[in-house]
């Protein structure tokens, strides 16, 4: 089978990439909060990792991909509150969205596409079995993680205490919270206000954290160990460490995740893009001047770890060269059945598609163009 290297984030190291169990993959990616629109960054993320499963795929293995929508969490209360809407029809309005960019971009659907707000059960056994195990503790109607009964917490991250606090409080965790024994212990449930969404639970009327949604989905859909875990670099510490304690500490099993991998942020002007500083590009804008193709192959033009800032130049000279290459395979109809060694190397040394797609556009062979055109997902 083709060697794969995978950078992990984990070890800060480059690593030989072999899953748990012979050639099946278990791939969990986080999703939005869909409380706004998404933009370009979600766009590179959720793009990049379609690839990867589309390349993990052509390579002979058999990947199972899971990916949540966070349609219980805080800042979405928030902003239904202030539109005079509900949580829910804000989430199904944005999702739709989503899942509209999604098409357009041809990212093909995960195999599980899971909301939150459908797997309650699994985080209150889950969150259940921690307090028994005495890693979370009850305080007035909410349940912390005890995150000083974790020793392995803050591993991935690596980050100085100091650091993870200011980190902490920038993320919307509570440190002065009274309830909590530590200030960097986190809400795995809380009471709800009369106002807020609200569940049954042993504990109160409430609601899950937001860190042990994503590990009663990834629990449930794909076991209690996986392969990989991908998401944003913004969400490293807390949610991803937290992601560690919280199934670590309930299936005794250890690693949760083989492979951790991060996408860079995106910049605009300078700054990362972001909705609360609304520097913001949107795919549909981009789409009103670029086909979709254009835009996939601007987003792949950037290696996932890499930051980059959008820049309009690099778009159109990435429009160019699509339709340079669709110009190229207008009347090819048949496609090599193999990936040339040499370019299947770049692929599987840590996703080296930018040179790929330099690749791509510069062979002659028209056969070979057209099966990297197709298994990177261009249509
Ligand atoms: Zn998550």
């Amino acid at each position: 089978m083709q060697k794969i290297q995978i950078y992990n984030s984990f070890s800060n190291n480059k690593e030989q990439f072999i899953p748990l169990n012979s050639n099946k993959v278990k791939m969990y990616v986080c999703g939005v909060t869909p409380y706004d629109t998404s933009h370009l960054g979600h766009a590179f993320v959720f793009t990049f990792f379609d690839v990867v499963k589309r390349l993990l795929t052509y390579a002979g293995y058999d990947v199972t991909y899971v990916q949540n929508v966070t349609d219980i969490d805080d800042p979405l209360i928030e902003r239904a509150e202030k539109l005079h809407t509900t949580s829910e029809a804000l989430a199904d309005k944005w999702t739709t969205y989503l899942l509209n960019d999604f098409n357009f971009l041809n990212i093909a659907l995960p195999d599980h596409y899971v909301k939150a707000s459908q797997e309650l059960d699994t985080m209150i056994q889950i969150i259940t079995s921690l307090i028994e195990k005495k890693y979370a503790y009850i305080m007035n109607g909410n349940v912390y993680f005890s995150t000083q009964t974790f020793p392995n917490y803050m591993k991935l991250s690596k980050l100085d205490h100091s650091e993870s606090l200011r980190i902490s409080v920038e993320r919307g965790n509570d440190i002065k919270d009274p309830n909590k024994k530590n200030p960097l212990d986190f809400l795995l449930w809380k009471k709800s206000k009369d106002t807020e969404p609200k569940w049954s639970s042993p504990w109160s009327e409430g609601r899950p954290g937001w860190h042990i949604e994503c590990t009663a989905m990834s629990t449930k859909y794909l076991g209690e160990q996986i392969d990989i875990h991908g998401g944003g670099a913004d969400l490293l510490f807390p949610h991803h460490e937290s992601e560690i304690a919280q199934a670590e500490a309930y299936s005794g099993k250890s690693p949760f995740v083989k492979t951790w991998m991060h996408c860079a942020m995106v910049y605009l002007n300078g700054e990362k893009m972001s909705k609360s500083l609304g520097n913001l590009i949107y795919v549909q804008d981009l789409a009103k001047l670029y086909s979709a193709n254009a835009i996939r192959y601007y987003i792949l033009t950037h290696h996932y770890r890499k930051e980059w800032e959008y820049n309009e130049m690099d778009m159109i000279l990435s429009a160019k060269k699509i339709i340079s290459i669709e110009t190229d395979l207008k009347d090819c109809k048949e496609q090599t059945e193999i990936i040339d060694h040499k370019i299947l190397d770049l692929c599987f040394d840590d996703f080296q598609i930018p040179d790929v797609l330099e690749n791509m556009f510069t062979t002659n062979n028209l056969k070979q163009k057209k099966l990297l055109f197709t298994v990177l997902g261009f249509r």
